[in-house]
């Protein structure tokens, strides 16, 4: 119920024109009910008559009657649907929308701990069953229920005493209703939970089919997504065993209420206390309305499916964003001086710290590089720069200012962040460096692809700046990607700069012209390098060596390489490596 009142939140700017369809749903049910009246009088006047000249004149006016009480039905049906839809299609679009906005919002961490594939199921599938829900509550269900209350009406107008038999029946139609229900929720809460398997594994295969491919484990993709399309199978067969044993119970229990009437209204009319037409009204009545019982029974399986939907939507809406902006941030459009950690702490989970009391300070102008072995937490360093995530203790300034205090749009302004793994988006070369600058001139981009070293190699492009780079940008080498993402953070222009070194190697001339164009982005700039190449590392202004989480040793080249620690071992281990590459 919680989660209805909740769906109906998202209902409620369309009250006026929800309004308006419960209007023309009343109509409908009463042209309904009118469409199976009319047999009545067809037999009484016409086929019954013994008044033949009275007949007659029926037999004009009748079928006239019956042609407009058809038409209208069906206009009015007509534009009941169409409300009802346009209703449930615009809550979906918002709850889409708000529910895409939302998990943008969402922090890194939240990223860290979900499948892609699963909030892409979410959005897609969850939201879609929703809909139905929402179709179906707010029009079909309503109907159905109007369209009973006018045949019942218009049969207790016939005769009260068969309308009650009719009715008694009626009752023993919900047990299975409610029953079958329950079942469907739960196949529902399966079939939804196994659909998100599926894209999870579509998602991941897809995106890695490199990886798949260069390790031969096509076959073993292939066995794991036949498992979860087995598991989706059983589920569905469940959800299908609801559905289809719904049917023969409610018709059987139909043809008990019309066995019923058939016996005691067909002796009625052998008595003669009956007119033939009321008894065929009477049926035909019947045999409309237990129809409509038993789409009130459809629509409920349908509504169990949409609420074990919208509840994990709803799961993914209570997700509060870890990283917000605090009521008194302010705007900060500029570095001037110094950046600084102080006495950090931080952990990704409760159990393991992987940041232990780091402090150090980046001054303006400044080359300052991070090393140390892989998983010492140089990264993490960079991300808790950007705020990604909040420290656990400790604070990170910029010019004096707690980065908590800054508006999140404004810091990430003041930092460009260049990392191994390009993001590329899949649309145009030009698009994709002015990502984030979306307003920007053409000569501008251009400028930045000369300064990133990748305009020789856009021109060439069959459309130049226009042509489209594929998904992810696989149309595109490595090195030439790179150069892309490097062109997008000059044409950012931040005043800090946050650069992990690629250590992936590129081909010497590649490696050339990337070198050159990150010298260029990194002009005028502070510049916080996770290093990996020996030229960086020796022409930084300032290092730190980082492991375990701690800062073992600090200062320039020369004077790190005279202490004989760690930056030596690991320079001297770079320098044989690079050696023997050259070779
Ligand atoms: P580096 O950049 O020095 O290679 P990282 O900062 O990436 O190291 O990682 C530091 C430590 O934090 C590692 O032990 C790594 O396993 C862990 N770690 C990194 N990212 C996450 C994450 N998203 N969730 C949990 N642990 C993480």
């Amino acid at each position: 119920m919680k989660t209805y009142l909740r769906i109906l939140q998202y209902v409620k700017p369309y009250t006026k024109r929800i309004v308006i369809t419960f209007f023309v749903m009343i109509i409908t049910a009463i042209l309904t009910a009118l469409s199976f009246y009319i047999i009545k009088p067809v037999i009484d006047k016409i086929l019954a008559n013994p008044d033949k000249q009275e007949a007659m004149k029926y037999i004009t006016i009748l079928p006239v009657a019956i042609i407009i009480v058809y038409a209208l039905k069906g206009i009015f049906m007509f534009i009941q649907h169409y409300l009802i839809n346009w209703t449930g299609n615009r809550v979906i679009l918002d709850i889409r929308y708000k529910l895409y906005c939302h998990i943008t919002d969402l922090s890194m961490r939240f990223f860290n701990n979900q499948k892609i594939g699963t909030l892409i199921s979410r959005i897609t599938n969850d939201v879609n069953s929703l809909h139905g829900a929402l179709s179906n509550v707010l029009g079909n269900i309503i109907s159905a229920v109007l369209n009973i209350l006018g045949l019942v009406i218009m049969m207790f107008y016939l005769n009260w005493k068969l309308a009650l038999i009719a009715i008694f029946v009626f009752p023993i139609a919900v047990y299975p209703i409610v029953q079958f229900g329950k079942r469907m929720k739960l196949a529902a809460i399966g079939l939804q939970q196994k659909m998100g398997d599926i894209t999870s594994v579509l998602n991941e295969s897809f995106n890695g089919i490199r990886v798949v491919k260069a390790f031969g484990m096509e076959e073993y993709e292939r066995k794991r997504f036949n498992s979860d399309l087995w598991n989706f199978f059983v589920y569905d067969m469940k959800a299908v065993r609801a559905v289809a044993m719904a049917s023969p119970i409610m018709e059987t229990i139909g043809a008990i209420g019309i066995a019923a009437i058939v016996l005691l209204a067909g002796k009625a009319v052998i008595a003669g206390t009956l007119t033939t037409g009321t008894f065929f009204a009477f049926i035909a009545a019947i045999t409309g309305l237990y129809p409509q019982a038993k789409k009130l029974n459809d629509m409920n399986n349908t509504i169990q499916v949409a609420l074990a939907s919208a509840e994990r939507v709803f799961q993914i809406l209570d997700e509060k964003p870890e990283i917000v902006d605090l009521p008194d941030s302010i705007e900060k459009n500029d570095f001037n001086d110094k950046i600084e950690f102080k006495n950090v702490v931080f952990s990704y989970n409760k159990d393991e710290k992987v940041l232990k009391d780091v402090s150090f300070r980046i001054l303006k102008g400044q080359v300052f590089a991070a090393i140390g072995p892989s998983g010492a937490g140089k990264t993490t360093i960079a991300d808790l720069l950007a705020r990604f995530y909040d420290v656990d203790a400790g604070e990170i300034l910029i010019d004096g200012i707690n980065i908590k205090k800054i508006k999140i749009s404004s810091l990430r302004k003041l930092i460009g962040i260049v990392t191994q793994e390009t993001i590329l988006f899949n649309d145009t070369i030009k698009n994709n460096i002015a990502y984030g600058n979306p307003d920007i001139d053409e000569t501008k981009v251009i400028e930045a692809a000369k300064a990133a070293n990748a305009h020789n190699f856009i021109i060439k492009q069959l459309d130049g700046y226009n042509t489209f780079i594929g998904d992810r940008g696989v149309k595109l080498s490595g090195g030439q990607r790179q150069r892309i993402a490097i062109a997008r953070a000059i044409l950012r222009n931040p005043p800090i700069l946050i650069l992990d070194e690629a250590t992936s190697s590129l081909d010497s001339e590649s490696e050339i012209l990337v070198q050159e164009a990150i010298n260029n982005l990194m002009k005028n700039r502070t510049t916080f390098v996770i290093a990996h190449r020996l030229s960086t590392v020796r022409n930084a202004d300032y290092i730190i060596v980082i492991e375990k989480g701690k800062i073992v040793e600090e200062g320039t080249h020369s004077s790190l390489y005279q202490n004989n620690g760690l930056y030596r071992k690991l320079y001297d281990m770079q320098f044989k490596l690079d050696e023997k590459k050259n070779i």
